[in-house]
């Protein structure tokens, strides 16, 4: 199933696994079935720690299996074979259960392990979807971290009754209890801000604190990056507030028209951004999104979590966003011809 090279960088990886992990795969007798079996056969051949158990007849999705510690039951669950832009989802899931640490600031950590409540997320993705691992990955590992957090990725073109029956559109669509909790590419951050209702009151209360900025700039892609790197350097108090820092480039990957970088990914360019941003001193207040603007002496943004800015000068550098072209059957034809983006909502 892997080819030659594939299975070499695999077992590097694997080699930084420290604990043993158990792959428990639900399978049937169909040809899906017997290609992932000899996946999984494959991964157990590379690293000593890794076992593979199967089951039939379970309640599970056929095929898909789930990572975990020996004997305990995991919230890590793939159904589909992930290969594609989902392979590296795999490969992580992989180490991080195998004792690999999760690059996760520890508040987040804690934030994630304090969540109280059942969540029995499901996500659907195509391989070709280049949004889609974010979302997986962020699902993973909130998993992995909380055992109250279970998670199954689904790939939609092996589960297409599914597609159809919930209606998905687009790729990557979380399901959060059965019932629709978003779209498109979003991580950790975006997906702890939906969960932890009070988040948003405690976050409120620590951005009343903040100063008056001298400059603050509402927006963080590469234009509201650019303002903040640019005021900053002049030696005034920059802020920047942006509903997800890094902008539409993260719903990129190849980018080949940076004069002087000759390729790079949208992720990479976008982390690349953001450690400039902050070699520089700039308070970046992410995950917030900016409702109204009050111009004044000293000009206000009122936060949708009830929180006030106030600055001596704004910056507005909110971007674009996918345009709707509002003709007959532009809705109705999502998905069957109208997409707005060939790796998102193209593959369905
Ligand atoms: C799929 C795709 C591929 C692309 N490929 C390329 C490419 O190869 N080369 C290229 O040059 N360009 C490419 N682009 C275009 C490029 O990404 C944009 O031109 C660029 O990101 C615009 O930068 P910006 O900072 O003006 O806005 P954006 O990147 O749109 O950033 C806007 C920022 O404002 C924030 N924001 C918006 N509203 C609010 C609010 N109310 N409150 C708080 N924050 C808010 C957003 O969260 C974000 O941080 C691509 C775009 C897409 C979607």
């Amino acid at each position: 199933m892997l080819d030659a090279n594939l299975k070499t960088q695999l077992k590097s990886y694997l080699e930084k696994v420290s604990r043993p992990i158990e792959i428990v795969a639900s399978l049937d007798d169909s040809a899906k079935s017997q290609e992932l079996q000899a996946l999984l056969d494959d991964i157990a051949s590379l690293s000593e720690r890794v076992t593979v158990v199967e089951r039939r007849g379970d309640q599970e999705r056929k095929p898909s299996f789930s990572i975990g510690e020996p004997g305990k039951e995991s919230g890590i669950r793939f159904a589909g074979i992930p290969m594609g832009h989902e392979f590296t989802s795999l490969v992580l899931a992989l180490l991080q259960v195998g004792g690999h640490p999760v690059k996760l600031d520890d508040a987040v950590i804690e934030q994630i392990r304090e969540l109280d409540g059942d969540y029995q997320f499901e996500t659907y993705f195509s391989l070709s979807c280049q949004n889609c691992p974010e979302v997986v990955q962020a699902l993973n590992v909130m998993a992995l971290i909380n055992p109250r957090i279970r998670h199954v990725a689904i790939d939609g073109a092996v589960f297409q009754n599914e597609v159809e029956a919930r209606q998905i559109m687009a790729v990557p669509t979380m399901f959060l209890n059965g019932e629709v909790f978003g779209q498109g590419r979003s991580g950790v951050k975006e997906i702890l801000a939906k969960l932890d209702t009070g988040a948003g009151a405690r976050a409120a209360k620590e951005l009343a604190k903040k100063p008056v900025f001298d400059v603050l700039i509402v927006g963080g892609g590469p234009a509201g990056a650019a303002a903040a790197i640019y005021s900053a350097r002049k030696g005034i108090k920059t802020g920047v507030v942006a509903e997800r820092f890094g902008g539409q480039v993260l719903d990129t990957l190849a980018i080949e028209n940076f004069v002087s970088v000759q390729e790079t990914e949208g992720p990479k360019f976008a982390t690349a951004l953001e450690q400039h941003v902050k070699s520089y001193e700039v308070d970046i207040m992410d995950v917030q999104r900016a409702e109204a603007l009050v111009p004044g002496r000293i000009n206000e943004v009122r936060l949708a979590n009830g929180a006030v800015l106030k600055a001596k000068t704004i910056v507005l550098a909110t971007g674009a966003r996918w345009r709707e072209i509002n003709v007959p059957g532009e809705r109705e034809y999502r998905n069957h011809g109208v997409a707005y983006c060939p790796h998102c909502d193209g593959p369905l």
